[in-house]
Order: C-alpha cells, then sequence, then structure tokens
C-alpha cells in the first residue's frame, strides 16, 4: 500500500512512526507469562474495554480483520454490503470471506469518510449492511449513516481499526452500530503488536453464538463459568482469541490511554498551527474534523493540490531525513477491484484522495521541536 521512498541525505531522521512503550508493559507480561494459564489480562482488557464502551459484548480476537470476519460471518450469495472505496482491504476481504458481495461507492473529500449521498444511491433491494470506516479516527456522520440504516433496515458495521479513544458527540466509535472492530495492530494508537476487539451493540442472544464460534465451536466458555458439566461440539466455528502475553501488553497501554490520546490530538494542533500559512495559500489542503467527531489524534494529513505536488513534498522531506507516508491505494484500483469489475475513473473523490493525501509522521514520541522542523521543510519546498 505505501509507495517507496529515496531517503537521500540527512542531519537527522524523524521517523513516520515509533510504537509506544508504557510503563507497566514489562511487569504485565513477565506476570502473565510466569503463570500462563492462570493467566486473566484478556479478561482486564475487556473490562477495561467494557467500561471505555458501555459495552458487555466484546471479544478479543487476533486482530481488526478477525473481529470483521465475525461481523460478516455468514452472508447469502446475493447479500451486498456497501463500504467505501478509499479503504483499507480488511473489511471487503471479510464480506467476501462471509460469502457476500462487495459494493463500492465514495468519499466525502473533506473528511475522506463514506459520502452518505453516494451511499445511498447505492442501496439495491439485496443490500444487507453498510460498512463505514472511521478515517484517521474522525467520526463518520453517524446521524446520516443512522437514518439510512433505519430507513431501508440494514445492519451498520463500524470498521473503527483507527478510532479508540474517539467519538461521535459522546460517544465512542464502534460502538453506534450493529458491530464494530477496534485494532491493536502495532501501527495503530494502543496496539500489543498483532490485535482486535469485536464489539457488538445489538442482539445480546447471537453474541452467544459469536463466543461459541471463537471457541472452536464449542459451550467452553458455559463449562468455564459453571453454567453446564462438559462443553461439546455445538455451531460451525474457529478458533479466534489474543494471546495472554499479548493482552498483558495491551492492557499496559489501555491504562495509559488518556495520556496517548491527549498528547497525539496536542502533537496534531501544533502541526495544524505551523501550516496554516500554507492553508491559507491554498498551497496545501487542511484535514477537516466536523464538530460532531471528538478525534483521537490518529492520523494528521494533508492533501496536496496534485499528485506532482505531493511526490515533490514526499521526496523533498525524505531527502532531509523525514518519513512522511502516503496511505490507501483506493480498492477498485488494486487488481481485485478490477476483478470486481470496478474501473479508474469510477470513485473520483477516492481517487484524488489515494493521489493526493499525505500523512505527516506522528507518535508520542515525537518531540515539539521535530515537528517545528517537519513544518519548517514543509514550507520550504512549497513557498
Ligand atoms: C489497520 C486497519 C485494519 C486492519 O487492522 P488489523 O488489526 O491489522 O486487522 C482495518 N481497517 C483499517 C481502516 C485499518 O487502518
Amino acid at each position: 500500500m505505501l509507495n517507496s521512498i529515496r531517503l537521500v541525505r540527512w542531519e537527522r531522521l524523524i521517523p513516520f512512526q515509533q510504537s509506544y512503550t508504557s510503563v507497566a508493559q514489562v511487569a504485565y507480561v513477565l506476570d502473565a507469562l510466569a503463570n500462563l494459564q492462570g493467566s486473566t489480562y484478556g479478561q482486564h482488557v475487556r473490562e477495561r474495554l467494557t467500561q471505555l464502551t458501555g459495552l458487555q459484548n466484546i471479544l478479543l480476537t487476533p486482530s481488526a480483520t478477525h473481529a470483521l470476519e465475525l461481523a460478516f460471518w455468514q452472508l447469502s450469495p446475493e447479500d451486498e454490503v456497501i463500504l467505501p472505496a478509499y479503504n483499507f482491504p480488511s473489511a471487503p476481504c471479510a464480506v467476501l470471506r462471509g460469502g457476500g458481495k462487495v459494493v463500492l461507492c465514495d468519499i466525502d473529500s473533506a473528511t475522506q469518510n463514506i459520502d452518505p449521498v453516494d451511499c445511498e444511491r447505492r442501496i439495491t433491494a439485496n443490500t444487507k449492511a453498510i460498512c463505514l470506516t472511521h478515517y484517521a479516527g474522525v467520526s463518520c456522520d453517524m446521524d446520516a449513516f443512522l437514518a439510512l440504516t433505519q430507513r431501508y433496515h440494514l445492519y451498520l458495521v463500524e470498521d473503527a481499526a483507527h478510532g479508540i479513544g474517539a467519538f461521535f458527540r459522546d460517544r465512542p466509535l464502534g460502538t453506534l452500530g450493529d458491530f464494530g472492530c477496534l485494532s491493536f495492530h502495532v501501527t495503530k494508537n494502543i496496539s500489543c503488536g498483532e490485535g482486535g476487539a469485536y464489539l457488538q451493540s445489538t442482539d445480546p442472544d447471537s453474541f452467544g453464538k459469536m463466543v461459541m464460534r471463537c471457541d472452536h465451536g464449542t459451550d467452553r466458555n458455559r463449562f468455564m463459568t459453571g453454567q453446564v458439566d462438559y462443553y461439546a461440539w455445538q455451531t460451525q466455528g474457529t478458533r479466534m482469541a489474543l494471546s495472554e502475553l499479548s493482552a498483558a501488553l495491551l492492557l499496559a497501554q489501555l491504562e495509559e490511554l488518556e495520556t496517548i490520546t491527549a498528547r497525539r490530538k496536542t502533537l496534531c494542533g501544533q502541526y495544524d498551527f505551523h501550516l496554516t500559512p500554507l492553508f491559507k495559500a491554498g498551497l496545501l489542503y487542511p484535514m477537516t474534523v466536523p464538530e460532531y467527531a471528538g478525534s483521537n489524534g490518529h492520523i494528521y494529513y494533508v492533501r496536496c493540490v496534485s499528485k506532482a505536488q505531493r511526490e515533490w513534498l514526499q521526496g523533498g522531506l525524505a531527502a532531509q531525513g523525514i518519513l512522511a507516508q502516503t496511505h490507501f491505494v483506493p480498492l477498485h484500483l488494486g487488481s481485485m477491484g478490477r476483478t470486481l469489475g470496478y474501473r479508474r475513473g469510477a470513485f473520483p473523490h477516492s481517487e484524488r484522495t489515494g493521489d493526493t493525501l499525505l500523512r505527516m509522521p506522528l507518535f508520542v514520541g515525537l518531540s515539539n521541536d521535530s515537528i517545528e522542523v517537519v513544518c519548517k521543510a514543509v514550507k520550504d519546498i512549497l513557498l
């Protein structure tokens, strides 16, 4: 998904990302190691996520992609799921794996989030669900999507892989739809290397079935909680879990969620402050964070006026040791998109964002001085 960049020369290197080391992580991992069979870090993480989201129905998964596979576990061949073309392949992969059809739509060019108007146009009698992505931890227009899913009786799935600690008004992302996922991949705000969570807001009955699916299709969970004397094969399933070692790492990071989020938001504010003259001069377009979105500072990006300007800017920064990165290649432009029948030109806003968006270095350990260095370099290159 990333283009290659050539480092020419640098006095100092400003990396794009650095994973965060939380204070308690080594102690927690050693503790889990000392008693792997009796370890309860996964349970603590779930409790913490329940506090954070207000949801009881949470499963830890090896990745956000696995959580999406649970949400789309069983679709009929005619079932259609609408999702944005400017997106990561996890959700469409999960839809195909569940046996359904992928229907792409365009994004809103201000937020890079799925456009409710274009989405509505693509609803048919076979549409089963809308799966939206909260890009950069900036909420989609949930009033619009909750209205759409109600009017057309559709499921709403939230890919909140970027969204831990972010809100739509006062509601945490991933909790507004029927199903949601979080990612704890090493590139995300809170991470344990690889990991995810499945969130279910509705239908507690079907959640019991989800638990069995993740437990090799058995009612082992009922056995473990003393509700039955033995457990047996009950349904079609698999094994999806987060190891206790990963959960120990994750708990340590989750305990610092507020500090991590606050620092990232501060850094985004500083980028905004220093780059405002370029936005005013029309040399770059800023991020738009709508009033309803409480962002978590997951990504700071700018949009260039053209693809050529982005290459010039990214290359110029790399020459000074500053690693800025592009992001998604729209889904329809990879060979899988072509296999599904889509062609270039189908989703102009997604294509334009794919061509012009550039993410700036952003991680908790990034210093204020480094932000100034980056912004000065951007100005020197563009002005
Ligand atoms: C990172 C990411 C995923 C995948 O997360 P995993 O935990 O690696 O499966 C899915 N969707 C989006 C939007 C992402 O950025």
